[in-house]
C-alpha cells in the first residue's frame, strides 16, 4: 500500500515531546523519512526517527545544524521546537526576551534558508512553521513570546511570496492550548481546567490533532495554501 508521503524526507524540530513527537510520530506513519532534534545529547524521537542534538540557543551551534541540514535533502520541514518566558514588558531581562527570538524565530529561519535551494532544485517542497494563537493575539506577561510568535508569521508570508513560484508551500500552524508538558508548566493544573472552560470547544486540544493538519499541509495532498496561518483552537480565537 503507498502512503502519501512516501519517498518523503522530513525534519521536525523538538520532537522529543509534546506536539513535535506527535508530528514526527504522524509522519512516519505516512511513509516519511523523518528526520528528528532535541536539545540532550541522549534524547529521542518516536521509533523510526533518526534524532540530532541541537541548542538552538546556542548561536553557532544552531548555524553549524542548519549548514549539515542544508545537505540533507530534506522535502518537509516542520519548524516546531519554541520556549515560552512568561514576563512582563516592565521586568523583562534582554537575554530571556533573545533567548525566546533565538529559539523561535532565528533558528527556523536559518533551517528555511538551509533547505530552501534544495526544494528549488527539485520544484518541490513543504515549510509549516509552529506559532501559537499568541502569535495572533496577544496578553500580558507575553512579550516575547508573541513577538517571536508575530515574526515568524511574518517571516512566513515573505518566504511564501519568495518560493510558491518554485512548488514550495510555506504556512504556519497556531495551535490554541494544547495538553503539552508546556501547558501544563505555563498554566498550572487548575489553570488548564480554567482555560478549558473559556475555549467554545470547552477542551484543550491534544496534540495528534495539530499533528493531523500539518502532516496533510506539509505534504503533497496541500497543492494551493501557501502563506496562510492556520489557527487549530477549538475557536478560541474568533470569540
Ligand atoms: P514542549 O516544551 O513540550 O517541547 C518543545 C520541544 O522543543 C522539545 O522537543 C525540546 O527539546 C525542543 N526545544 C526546547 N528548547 C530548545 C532549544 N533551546 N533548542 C532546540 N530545541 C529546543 O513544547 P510543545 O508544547 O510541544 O510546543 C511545540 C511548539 O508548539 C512550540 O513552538 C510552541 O511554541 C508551540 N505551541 C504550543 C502550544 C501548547 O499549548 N503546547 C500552544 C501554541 C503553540
Amino acid at each position: 500500500m503507498t502512503r502519501h508521503l512516501d519517498g518523503k524526507t522530513a525534519l521536525v524540530t523538538g520532537a522529543t515531546r509534546g506536539i513535535g513527537l506527535a508530528i514526527a510520530k504522524r509522519l512516519v506513519e505516512e511513509g516519511a523519512d523523518v528526520l528528528t532534534t532535541g536539545t540532550s545529547a541522549d534524547g529521542q524521537g518516536p521509533a523510526g526517527t533518526s534524532y540530532m542534538d541541537v541548542d538552538f540557543n546556542n548561536v553557532s551551534k544552531s548555524f553549524e545544524f542548519s549548514q549539515k541540514i542544508s545537505e540533507m535533502d530534506v522535502d518537509i520541514l516542520v519548524n516546531n521546537a519554541g520556549i515560552n518566558i512568561l514576563s512582563p514588558i516592565a521586568d523583562i531581562d534582554l537575554d530571556d526576551f533573545e533567548a525566546v527570538q533565538r529559539v523561535n524565530v532565528t533558528a527556523p529561519m536559518q533551517l528555511c534558508k538551509a533547505v530552501i535551494p534544495g526544494m528549488k532544485e527539485k520544484g518541490w517542497g513543504r515549510i509549516v512553521n509552529i506559532s501559537s494563537i499568541w502569535g495572533n493575539i496577544s496578553k500580558e506577561h507575553r512579550g516575547p513570546y508573541s513577538a517571536s510568535k508575530f515574526a515568524i508569521d511574518g517571516l512566513t508570508a515573505a518566504i511564501s511570496a519568495e518560493v510558491a513560484q518554485h512548488g514550495i508551500l510555506a504556512n504556519c500552524v497556531s495551535p490554541g492550548f494544547i495538553a503539552t508538558d508546556l501547558t501544563v508548566k505555563n498554566l498550572g493544573e487548575q489553570g488548564m481546567v480554567e482555560m478549558a472552560a473559556q475555549v467554545p470547544a470547552r477542551r484543550l486540544g491534544q496534540p495528534e490533532e495539530i499533528a493531523e493538519f500539518v502532516c496533510w499541509l506539509g505534504g503533497p495532498k496541500n497543492t494551493y495554501i501557501s502563506g496562510q496561518n492556520i489557527c487549530i483552537d477549538g475557536g478560541f480565537t474568533r470569540v
